[in-house]
């Protein structure tokens, strides 16, 4: 019997990163298995170990397997043929091993022997169950590298305790070996390891990711000046203020998955390292690094003194900079010591052209301030159109920045940057007046305003006062609720399920309708989106090309059309580009298609003559 329980599986799937040092994930595999601050001590959590068992009577595996599931166990991995289990170790890595010594075939000494030469397995901690109560066998285990002993036939409670002891030793072992003391960050090691893991892991995600790494100016002669005391508490400071930088990104963060979170580290006695696995662009990252030099830059109060420090940031991005660990630590550490020589507080990316990339974002930062006193943003609007009929029904309002010296920029470009400096707040208002105001003035023009669609910023969302926003913006404009929607996306629903529910149920209320935006390139499944009041679903146009491949995943869009309509809501395509696309969502009973087959989004001008059946003369423009 070889018995590997479905949980194990599961959890092979997504290291988890939330759980202390006891993940299920096999020791070697804990890549990034420990929270990014210190862990707790919660001893709850050893109940998720992996436990395995090597005995040869099936039903000593079994009652001991009871036991252990009475007591909170519930990860195991059981063999009763002595000859697998050092395969089975390796391919399993278990938090813990529960070994029978006499076994026909293979002795439990034999396989401790074995464990012992693979360095993968020499950290399991194994508990050998011996009938013997002689001390010889004992000293013979415990020389093999056995942790405990059990005496056979095992009793329940006296097992239940080795057990606990066994793991919070590995747990308190683990803790010392990835943490850092002084500041109760992952160590070095445990840094490597995580980056090792989001090399691992980035080309799947197809989003680049990056290394900062922190190294404070001048630390050696604080310290001599100060006292080693003062010195250790400067860089817990420290520690904790860059801490408060990480948890902002992992708020902000688009990308909630484990695998994404990103990582604080304390490398060596004054460098710090931070690890972004997943940003939505590589010059992301300078963002990052301008506000670690802003938490480093305030004075610190120490020993009744204040104390202002400097800091040198280097950026690697991966994949561009390297594939490896070396090289993105090496790299990184060039960058660092490029930045410490250019310009002191500053950050330096390793390569050229990005540093060029987040000068000029810095810029096109600044002018930004300015673009809606400048009166420099406009409204293009796209059709959307009923796919039965092919009328026009509806319309999205997708911003654009008509800058003087760059030219028209779109929204790709600056609404993150928007969301970064604090202005999308602002701009999310003006866009959804001047939506509504083109609404009012298609109508007093005597034309029929189709339903209006706006996007909103998950910025915009966090406010929480996005429902009085609207009421107000409504008021003043005179436009309908009922001819208002506002598209959201995935990301903005994980981040604050109850709190967003809440928000929606308020504007939904309001006669408003809710679209959720790009469907499918998040990670939340159709039945989580059930618990939200949504109206509308709108297929990611990434799908489309998938249609057009006539691949396996178009059964992905029908299964998706399908299960929107079962919760009720109505389903866009977006991105729709050509009648292949258009036939097969026909087929399939999409309700709307929006995509460059029919229009990009034009001028209001343009759409009222195009689709609302406008006549305009020279002058009369509504814009
Ligand atoms: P979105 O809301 O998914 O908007 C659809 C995007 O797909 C638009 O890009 C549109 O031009 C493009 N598109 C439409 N049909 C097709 C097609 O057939 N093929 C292809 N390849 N593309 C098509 P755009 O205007 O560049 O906007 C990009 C994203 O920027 C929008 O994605 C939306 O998330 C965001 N955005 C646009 N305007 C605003 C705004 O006012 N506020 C906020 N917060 N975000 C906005
Ligand atoms: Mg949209
Ligand atoms: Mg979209």
């Amino acid at each position: 019997m070889s018995n590997v329980s479905p949980i194990n599986k599961e959890f092979r799937t997504a290291p988890d990163q939330q759980s202390g040092q006891m993940s299920n994930t096999p020791a070697s595999q804990q890549k990034i298995s420990a929270a990014n601050s210190e862990p707790s001590d919660d001893l709850s959590r050893l109940y998720d170990a992996k436990v395995m068992m090597v005995d040869d009577e099936p039903l000593n595996l079994e009652v001991t397997q009871i036991y252990l599931e009475a007591a909170g166990y519930s990860q195991f991995v059981s063999t009763d043929d002595p000859m697998k289990a050092v395969a089975l170790l390796d391919s399993e890595r278990p938090d813990v091993l529960l070994l029978d010594v006499k076994m026909p075939g293979k002795s439990g000494f034999e396989i401790l022997g074995e464990m012992k030469q693979k360095q993968m397995l020499q950290d399991v901690p194994t508990i050998v169950l011996t009938a013997s109560s002689d001390a010889e066998t004992k000293l013979q285990a415990l020389e093999l590298g056995a942790t405990d002993f059990l005496a056979k036939p095992v009793d329940p409670s006296e097992l239940v305790l080795r057990m606990r002891n066994t793991l919070a030793a590995k747990a308190y072992r683990d803790r010392l070996a990835n943490y850092d003391r002084l500041t109760g960050l992952p160590n070095r090691r445990t840094f490597i390891e995580r980056l090792e893991w989001a090399l691992d892991y980035a080309p799947r995600r197809n989003k680049p990711g990056a290394a900062l790494l922190i190294d404070l100016d001048g630390f050696k002669r604080i310290n001599d000046a100060l006292g080693p005391a003062l010195g250790d508490e400067l860089l817990q400071l420290v520690a904790g203020r860059i801490g408060t930088v990480l948890r902002l990104v992992e708020i902000l963060s688009k990308f909630q998955t484990d695998e994404a979170r990103p990582t604080l580290s304390r490398m060596a006695s004054d460098e710090f390292a931070m690890l972004l696995p997943v940003l939505s662009r590589p010059d992301s990252a300078a963002q990052v690094a301008q506000r670690v030099l802003e938490a480093v830059a305030s004075p610190f109060s120490l020993g009744g003194q204040e104390l202002q420090i400097t800091c040198g940031i280097g950026i690697a991005v991966f994949p561009d900079d390297g594939m490896d660990t070396d090289s993105i630590v090496r790299n990184a550490s060039v960058a660092m010591h490029h930045a410490k020589r250019e310009k002191k507080h500053s950050y330096q990316f390793y390569s050229h052209e990005l540093n060029a990339r987040a000068l000029h974002r810095l810029s096109l930062g600044n002018e930004l301030r300015k673009a809606i006193e400048r009166n420099e943003l406009r409204l293009l609007y796209q059709p959307k159109n009923d796919i039965q009929t092919g009328k026009v029904c509806g319309c999205e309002a997708l911003v654009r920045w008509l800058h003087p010296e760059f030219g028209l920029v779109g929204p790709d470009e600056f609404i993150e940057l928007a969301e970064e400096t604090g202005l999308i707040n602002s701009f999310g208002e003006w866009v959804m007046r001047a939506a509504c105001m083109q609404i009012k003035a298609w109508q007093s023009a005597g034309l029929t305003a189709p339903r209006m669609s706006v996007n909103v910023s998950s910025h915009q969302f966090l406010e929480a006062r996005l429902p009085d926003t609207l009421r107000r913006i409504l008021d003043q404009t005179g436009a309908d609720p009922a001819s208002l929607g506002i598209e959201i996306t995935e990301g903005m629903l994980l981040k604050n399920a109850e709190a967003n529910v809440k928000v929606l149920e308020d504007l939904k209320a309001m006669g408003i309708r809710l679209s959720m935006d790009d469907f499918g390139t998040g990670y939340s499944s159709l039945s989580y989106l059930n618990s939200f009041p949504l109206d509308e679903l709108k297929i990611d146009r990434s799908f489309m090309a998938e249609i057009q491949q006539d691949g396996d995943r178009s059964a992905i869009v029908s299964a998706i059309i399908a299960m929107a309509h079962s919760m009720e809501m109505k389903v866009v395509a977006e991105g729709v580009e050509n009648e292949h696309q258009l036939q097969f969502l026909k087929a399939h009973g999409c309700d709307e298609y929006q995509g460059f087959m029919v229009s990009k989004p034009v001028l209001p001008k343009e759409f009222a003559e195009r689709f609302l059946g406008a006549t305009y003369r020279a002058q009369e423009t509504p814009d």
